[in-house]
């Protein structure tokens, strides 16, 4: 039984138990995280829908990339408006005239505040919409940068206050919270995504897929934890060779 056959044969049990078909709504970059999210949310739930943020990313061709991934994948692809955010902190993300750094100790001047915050609960009201309590973000605080709206304690104290402000029982779902890069890529292989995730997403500050320009801190971290992966891996194969 494929992916699709599964998601329908749990929709038509559900249906027959009288139960609600079980929706999600995953927060969407087509980054290598959050298309892992996605694949993770199209094992689990009856129907997943994507949402992502344009927020005048340096970058456009992100959005395009997101809307390619999500075809790809045969679900539905949301883009919301979320151009404010330039306007209230314009940062190294969206403005090309700002560059990327960090100084030690401090937050890099990528960091947007309170971006998860918002994003997490415009998906959530977009989620309401549509009938679906389950929401899936690909935040974690392993390769911790120090955002502080990437953090456990920060999604369950939002999850709350989303349940109290719209009276709904919402579920935040972060699969690679306590997860590092290397891990995230085995969860990849685990879903049967692992080629796709390589070739397909992207995660470079310059918005280049795949590999990307393998300059940027983000193509740096990503390499880093690829290159562990592949040698567990092949430890691996070795041993059971
Ligand atoms: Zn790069």
């Amino acid at each position: 039984m494929n992916r699709k056959e599964a998601a329908a044969d749990r929709a038509a049990g559900a249906a027959v138990q009288g139960k609600p078909q079980e929706k999600a709504v995953v927060v969407f970059s087509g980054g290598q995280d959050s298309t892992t999210c996605l694949f993770w949310a199209l094992e689990r739930f009856d129907a997943v829908e994507t949402v992502t943020f344009d927020y005048g990313q340096r970058h456009r061709s992100e959005l395009e990339h997101a809307k390619r991934i999500a075809a790809k994948l045969q679900v539905p692809n949301r883009v919301l408006d979320m151009s404010l955010l330039n306007q209230l902190a314009p940062n190294a993300l969206t403005r090309a005239d700002i560059d990327i750094a960090q100084e030690e100790g401090e937050l890099p001047n990528t960091f947007v505040e309170g971006r998860n915050l918002l994003f997490f609960s415009f998906a959530a009201i977009y989620a309401k919409q549509i009938g679906a309590r389950h929401i899936v973000t690909g935040v974690c605080e392993t390769d911790f940068s120090g955002y502080p709206d990437c953090r456990d304690v920060f999604v369950k104290s939002l999850n709350v206050t989303l349940n109290l402000a719209m009276d709904y029982g919402f579920v935040l779902h972060t699969p690679l919270m306590w997860l590092n890069k290397a891990e995230t890529w085995r969860l990849a292989d685990e879903l049967g995504a692992f080629e796709f995730v390589r070739t397909e997403t992207v995660t470079c500050y310059n918005g280049l897929p795949g590999d990307g320009c393998g300059e940027c801190p983000s193509c740096k971290l990503r390499r880093a934890g690829l290159e562990s992966y592949l040698a567990e891996r092949a430890q691996k194969a070795g041993a059971g060779a």
